[in-house]
């Protein structure tokens, strides 16, 4: 069986973070680790309070698997803070793995911030180049890049400056923007449009971790990056219009139906 390497935050909830994360692994058919990077006290309305992992015991989580488990594909969620940021970039340049899909988790739909804002430089200089995709939605790309998106030709142009960041491939996530959520996906030579039908529901809890969880599945199953990132588009299609009403806010994408 395959295996997949979530690094993320864990959502008490259990519709974001590595709980959607490891769903996805086993709805995919792939054997699902966790190296939890912070711990939320969350339901579907907010996030009450995050309690961050000492990086030493996410140093070790790290270790302890690689030093006995084959890792297939990796993928990197919420990390928090610098010191967490470090720590991971460190072992992750030790323990060499082909695929790492980033997320970059910086702020939950709610508004409550999951990076530290001290962090997102280290997030550009040590994790953006070191991994194979990175999946950032509008409001990410435009503090990672430091400019507004408001059109297509902007996501174009978005793509290009993350690439002279030092980002390999790029998956950039349109849904932020009017219409329908259309992504583009840069390949660090052709871009490709991956065209969506907007879905008018208000239960998208976790639908970044989700999606980029699936690419994780499919490419540790050894599809190439753009037939998984499609796939993995399908799947969270899916999984969002049989998404469940849970709770009285942001219920969760749904994994098994
Ligand atoms: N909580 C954790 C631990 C996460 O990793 C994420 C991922 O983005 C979120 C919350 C945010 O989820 P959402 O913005 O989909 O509500």
């Amino acid at each position: 069986m395959k295996t997949a390497l979530t690094i993320a935050g864990s959502d008490s909830g259990g519709g974001a973070g590595i709980q959607a994360d490891i769903k996805t692994f086993s709805s995919l058919g792939v054997f699902g680790m966790s190296v939890i990077t912070a711990v939320t006290a969350q339901n579907t309305m907010e996030v009450k309070s995050v309690q961050m992992i000492d990086s030493q015991i996410i140093s070790d989580q790290i270790s302890a698997i690689f030093d006995d488990i084959h890792v297939d594909a990796v993928k990197i969620g919420m990390l928090g803070t610098k010191e967490n940021i470090d720590v991971v970039a460190k072992e992750l340049n030790i323990y060499r793995t082909e695929h790492i899909i980033l997320d970059p988790v910086m702020i939950s739909k709610g508004g409550h911030h999951l990076l530290q804002q001290n962090a997102i430089d280290a997030l550009k200089e040590k994790l953006l180049p070191m991994v194979t995709l990175i999946t950032p939605n509008i409001p990410e790309a435009e503090s990672l890049t430091d400019r507004k998106i408001c059109t297509i030709e902007d996501m174009y142009t978005a793509c290009l400056k993350l690439q002279e960041l030092g980002a390999n491939k790029i998956l950039l996530k349109g849904g932020h923007l009017e219409g329908d959520p259309n992504d583009l996906f840069f390949d660090g030579h052709h871009f490709t449009w991956l065209p969506g039908k907007r879905i008018h529901t208000k239960n998208v809890h976790g639908t970044g971790c989700t999606l980029s969880s699936a690419i994780t599945a499919f490419v540790a199953q050894e599809e190439t990056l753009l037939s998984a990132v499609k796939k993995a588009k399908d799947y969270i299609t899916i999984a969002i219009q049989h998404s469940l009403e849970l709770g009285s806010g942001h219920g969760p994408t749904n994994h098994f139906y």
